[in-house]
């Protein structure tokens, strides 16, 4: 097998972890040793091994004087796990084959070059746009500081949405609808206006097996969204939010009250939450949020962005069932 087909093979297995591991990329990574493959791993799942460790644990053989090809550069820093860098240099890899640099600019280069100021040969930009093109997402991410936005609508062969009655569903097939599902699973959240939820009573969920699902975000003004609505009943098993910009006290008790088990949260707070833990769960209105956060917090102003009534509020709760 060629550095390419070893690296392909890299990039496959990484592939597994779509869905599983973000906010952390996608990686894979294989041991080869006097032409024979001796350990293959990939991050399985955020928090977990990364997939340098995971291919070294799968070894069949020493690694000592072996070849590791890896989609990503391994990362030289304590995160939720210790540095690769350390592992691959205590394992006795002699060389080390990198997809792709880390796009992060403090670490881009360093794991390379701790590799080579410890004698290990480092080569990097094998299947480089295909390594990028995987962990698209990340990237762009990590790059921008600007959540990476999907937007997803079905439309008919003549550019509709909807028949001339307003029927939408369903104006797609089986294949369009198994891949929204995919999607769904492969993304942190999914975003959709409270009409969308008074129109289809949506569940918004990722109906394929072995994949997370979204947050679910509904931009809710006024906050209309019905208590017996798929969303709401389901909030306790989905993660779910409302961006609201209503503080009608009789329009939240719905879901303050005891049976419903509701914790309305200061919109400060849940943003200051959702943002540190969830970077990218928080959709293109971002900044614009952040915005209204500063606006409503400095003067109490109206929220520039949702409407015209009071400052928005993110609120998170769990349904009445959740308490039965
Ligand atoms: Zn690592």
């Amino acid at each position: 097998m060629t550095e390419t087909e070893y690296m392909r093979m890299a990039l496959e297995l990484a592939g597994k972890g779509a869905g599983l591991v973000s906010p952390n990329p996608m990686v894979g990574a294989v041991i080869v040793k006097d032409g024979e493959i001796i350990g293959k791993g990939y991050h399985k799942q955020y928090g977990g091994p990364h997939a340098e460790r995971n291919a070294l644990a799968d070894c069949t053989a020493s690694p000592e004087g072996a070849t590791l090809y890896v989609t990503l550069e391994p990362c030289c820093h304590h995160g939720k796990t210790p540095p690769c860098t350390d592992a691959i240099l205590a394992s006795g890899i002699r060389r080390v084959v990198v997809g792709i640099r880390d796009p992060n600019p403090p670490m881009a280069g360093k794991g390379i070059e701790i590799l080579r100021a410890a004698g290990v040969e480092a080569v990097e930009g094998v299947l480089e746009d295909e390594c990028r093109r995987l962990n698209e997402v990340f990237f762009y991410y990590i790059q921008t500081r600007t959540p990476y936005v999907v937007m997803k609508y079905a439309m008919t062969m003549d550019g509709m949405t909807a028949t001339r009655t307003g029927q939408s569903k369903w104006i797609t097939g089986e294949a369009a609808r198994q891949n929204v599902h995919r999607d769904r699973g492969r993304y942190s959240a999914i975003m959709v206006g409270i009409g969308t939820v008074l129109a289809d009573d949506p569940l918004l969920t990722c109906r394929a097996e072995g994949v997370r699902n979204p947050v679910r975000i509904i931009c809710d003004t006024r906050l209309r969204v019905p208590v017996n609505s798929q969303i709401a009943q389901t909030a306790a098993v989905v993660p779910t939010m409302i961006a609201t910009a209503s503080s009608d006290i009789e329009k939240h008790k719905p879901f303050s009250s005891a049976t419903a088990s509701t914790a309305i949260c200061r919109r400060i707070w849940i943003i200051f939450i959702w943002m540190t833990i969830f970077p990218r769960f928080i959709a293109p209105r971002t900044s614009a949020f952040r915005r209204s956060t500063k606006s409503s917090v400095g003067s109490r102003k109206t929220s520039p962005v949702t409407s015209s009534s009071s400052a928005t509020v993110f609120m998170t709760w769990r349904s009445p069932k959740s308490t039965a």
